[in-house]
């Protein structure tokens, strides 16, 4: 991606090298890169035979008004990818605010017809809600799989492993996404990587945040967002060489999870939902990560440097406090109360 552009040059070496490399599902969705990415993935994809390629896209509940929307919503998202049947197709982030819209608009039996029609193959769900009303969703339905966000350090935070045992109990295949935590697990603090470094020198952030999420039993996949083809490369390398965790890189990777989790950091995923709704268009999502950073490395100047380079109106002190981005946070953050106190931290001085 180049902003919020997507580089088709750069994704074609990407998707290339994938096939090339036995890596052969992609994963997409209708708001993804500003609604770009089905048609970006569409273009790159068509050279290709469509049997040797899996694509996972996701339905918007928060479009959908009628039960015909559901219909006419998928019917555009095959024009845009040039594609006559998705091989995953998902009810996309099921969560405290859009699970009543799901069940008013009859999303499932919409789906299962186009289902039944072979337009669908596998039909499931992803899912940022709590356990309870996971528990309700996955016994409405039967459901082929269910996307869930799984990694070492939201197995307790965000209660990851409550929802896994749920979809485990239920016998419903699990597609992991970030399993890197939106590159969290990777940036890792300096006192995290040393104990990383410490026990398993020989090997990466990333690899070992991949294998941790592959490592679950039932996960049949592991998604991760890449941006360019070194990060492709560097991911393949670790599943070309894939090894099940051993219970002492179980227990490094608890270890980490002590560590980031006592450094005080602000668990934002950089989804960037909450910037669909913020109706001052705060970069919520970057300020979090400069904040994380900042308590990392404990380098106030260089925090505010990076502060100030955000663009005026993208900055903290904007916020009305209107909430609206609360309801739209995967992770329940209370993104204005932080924003005020991280705007208070850089005003310090
Ligand atoms: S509370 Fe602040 S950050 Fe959240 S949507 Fe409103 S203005 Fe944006
Ligand atoms: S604050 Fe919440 S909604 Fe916004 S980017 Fe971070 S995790 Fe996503």
């Amino acid at each position: 991606m180049k902003g919020n552009e997507v580089d088709m040059v750069e994704l074609d070496k990407m998707v290339d090298y994938c096939m090339q490399h036995g890596a052969n599902y992609f994963d997409t969705a209708y708001m993804y890169v500003d609604s770009k990415s089905e048609i970006a993935m569409g273009q790159v994809l068509k050279k290709y035979k469509r049997e040797d390629f899996i694509v996972a896209d996701k339905s918007p509940i928060y479009k959908m008004k009628t039960r015909d929307d559901v219909v006419k919503i998928f019917e555009e998202q095959l024009q845009k990818t040039q594609l006559d049947y998705f091989d995953f197709y998902m009810c996309h982030n099921i969560n405290k605010n859009t699970v009543d819209t799901y069940r008013n608009v009859n999303m499932y039996d919409e789906l299962l017809k186009l289902k039944n029609e072979g337009k669908i193959k596998y039909l499931g769900f992803s899912f940022h809600g709590t356990p309870d009303i996971l528990r309700e969703v996955v016994k409405e339905h039967k459901w082929d799989f269910c996307q869930l966000q799984v990694n070492y350090l939201d197995w307790d935070v965000v209660k990851a492993h409550e929802q896994y045992d749920i979809a485990q109990s239920e016998g419903i295949p699990v597609t992991v996404m970030e399993p890197l935590r939106g590159g969290g697990l990777v940036n890792l603090s300096d006192k995290a990587l040393a104990k990383l470094k410490e026990n398993y020198p020989d090997t990466t952030p990333a690899a070992f945040g991949l294998r941790w999420a592959a490592s679950r039993q039932n996960v049949i996949t592991v998604l991760s967002g890449m941006s360019n083809l070194e990060q492709v490369k560097q991911n393949i390398e670790t599943f070309m060489n894939y090894k099940d965790m051993t219970p002492e890189e179980e227990k490094t990777a608890d270890e980490i999870a002590r560590i980031i989790q006592s450094q005080g950091e602000i668990n934002c995923t950089a989804c960037k939902y909450c910037m669909e709704v913020c109706p001052k268009g705060i970069n919520i999502p970057a300020i979090f990560s400069l904040y994380n950073q900042y308590k990392v490395t404990n380098n106030k100047m260089l925090f505010k440097i990076y502060y100030e380079s955000l663009a005026e109106s993208e900055q903290a002190h904007n916020c009305i406090k209107c909430n609206l981005c609360n309801k739209n946070c995967p992770q329940n953050l209370e993104i204005p109360k932080l924003l005020a106190k991280i705007e208070e931290e850089y005003k310090k001085g």
